[in-house]
């Protein structure tokens, strides 16, 4: 497979694989061995400049833009054939970079990322406008038209699905693009770029830029050929990005840090319950925007549920990537590693209980953190608050239905939710008072390329997936002609 081919990864710049313009050169670590499996190219501001002008060039002058829609539906549904095709190569590598357990790998990031082309190929293949009545003396229709390059910046936990929820609709809709994807994580990237290239993408409409988001970050956001910012990453980092968009207007989409509570009712089919709550933690070992690391129980519950997780958790399966059954695997670098250690040892020091888990585990020289679930946890603790973005699970009770929205909307985060109860009615009722992009009942983190999801608060604004996707990739241009009056 060509993963031997991408340990040497260049950057794709108008259709040609290419080195950084000064040489430079940065390392690719594996999470479950903590050893080098690839280097790439690591771009500065001139291969940014290079890569911009070849999307602007493959924009203004190329023929994407000119496209029918059906044409370039086309294009996309080559593509997610491609991905079929190259699935296990896909599944694999994303494993290996991300160290991700390989079921997860190709049952989630290469099965989502893969439709995500065949929804956007569906939904692009007819971008029709519409004529509008408004006078006798006039005739008005309004086009729907692309933005023009698009800077597509995505995080290290789900390179895969992430660029593909940006690169999919913004392609169908006849922008081209300039990828950037997190350094711990960039190999898919550059098999995707193999991908659309043989799938007949036009030399310049897709660029891949592998280097340091904090020396090209800023000068890609703030390019004046860039035309639209679509950013997923930590709010800190997408909020400083944002400002940088505004000042010169860019439009900019900002999917951003999540921390989200799963509540859970006494009337909740229990075994369902649980089983909700272990996956919503720790799935890619807590390194999802829209994990569920905040549990929040009914009273009556709380002891049960401490000594059903105390019980179970420990016996999830953990380690080996490569072993179809594991279900948690390494966090993603030594920087996470060392993140989610220090924060659970400062709430340990600050009086929470550790029920399980709380340490690192040492395995092959991986990043391993036991699965972790704390309780006694106050609801403005650090550990609560903050987004961990690790395997770590606290637990909170409440008495009130009240009480439970006000601790689920009680941090500075917006993107997820979820209500386990057999009371439908109650669903409804807390569902629409939850500040948050997506609530699940009675489930998980089912997704689907239709359903939008996006934040509110330090979550972001703007929605991936969906039609809402495919129009924050477009202007209305409205043309209206002036028929001379009634004769
Ligand atoms: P991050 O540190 O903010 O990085 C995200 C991307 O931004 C990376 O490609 C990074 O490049 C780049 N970057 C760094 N500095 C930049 C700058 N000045 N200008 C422009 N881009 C810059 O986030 P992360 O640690 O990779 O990802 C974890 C975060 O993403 C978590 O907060 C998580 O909740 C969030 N996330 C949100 C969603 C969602 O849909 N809302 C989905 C997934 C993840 P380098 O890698 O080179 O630094």
């Amino acid at each position: 497979m060509s993963v031997t081919t991408l340990t040497v990864g260049r950057l794709f710049i108008g259709g040609e694989w290419t080195d950084a313009a000064d040489g430079g050169r940065m390392d690719v670590i594996a999470p479950s061995t903590g050893e080098k499996i690839a280097d790439v190219a690591r771009a500065g501001v001139a291969d940014v400049d290079a890569a911009v002008a070849a999307a602007r060039r493959a924009f203004d002058e190329g023929p994407w833009p000119r496209l029918s829609s059906r044409e370039r539906a086309r294009v996309l549904q080559r593509a997610y054939a491609l991905m079929r095709e190259r699935a296990e190569e896909l599944a694999q590598l994303e494993s290996l970079d991300v160290g991700k357990p390989i079921t997860f790998a190709r049952v989630v990031d290469v099965n989502n990322a893969a439709e995500l082309y065949e929804y956007y190929a569906a939904l692009g293949h007819r971008l029709d406008g519409e004529v509008r009545e408004i006078t006798a003396a006039a005739h008005a229709y309004v086009r729907p038209e692309p933005l023009g390059v698009v800077a597509a910046i995505t995080p290290f936990n789900f390179p895969l699905i992430l660029s593909s929820t940006k690169i999919a609709p913004a392609l169908a809709a006849g922008n081209t693009v300039v990828h950037k994807p997190a350094s711990d994580t960039p190999l898919s990237a550059l098999l995707m770029a193999e991908i659309l290239r043989d799938a007949g993408v036009p030399e310049g409409v897709f660029n891949v830029v592998t280097g340091p988001g904090s020396t090209l970050g800023d000068h890609l956001v703030a390019h004046p050929d860039v035309d639209k910012v679509a950013f997923t990453g930590s709010t800190e980092i997408g909020a400083h990005a944002a400002g940088l968009a505004g000042r010169s207007l860019t439009p900019f989409t900002a999917e951003l840090g999540g921390n989200a509570a799963n509540i859970l009712f006494a009337d909740a089919d229990l075994d369902r319950a649980i089983h909700t709550v272990i996956s919503a933690f720790v799935f890619n070992a807590g390194q999802f925007c829209m994990a569920g690391p905040r549990l929040l129980v009914e009273r009556p519950l709380y002891g049960v549920v401490l000594g059903i997780l105390k019980d179970v958790v420990p016996r999830v399966p953990f380690g080996d990537i490569a072993d179809p059954a594991t279900v948690i695997g390494p966090l993603a670098s030594r920087t996470q590693l060392d993140k989610v250690s220090a924060l659970v040892e400062r709430a340990r020091a600050a009086g929470a209980r550790v029920v399980t888990g709380g340490h690192a585990v040492e395995r092959d020289g991986g990043f391993f953190y036991a699965p972790t679930v704390i309780a006694d946890v106050a609801p403005d603790a650090e550990v609560v608050v903050d987004e961990v973005f690790g395997p770590v699970l606290t637990v909170q009770p409440f008495d009130t239905e009240d009480e439970a929205v006000a601790l689920a909307n009680g941090t500075p985060y917006g993107l997820a939710s979820g209500i386990q109860t057999a009371d439908l009615a109650r669903a409804h009722r807390v569902a629409a008072r939850l500040r948050a992009g997506i609530t699940w009942i009675n489930g998980w983190a089912v997704l689907d390329p239709s359903v939008p999801f996006g934040g509110v608060k330090a979550s972001g604004w703007g929605r991936e997936g969906g039609p809402e996707a495919l129009q924050s990739y477009q202007k209305a241009h409205s043309i209206v002609f002036d028929l001379g009056g009634a004769a």
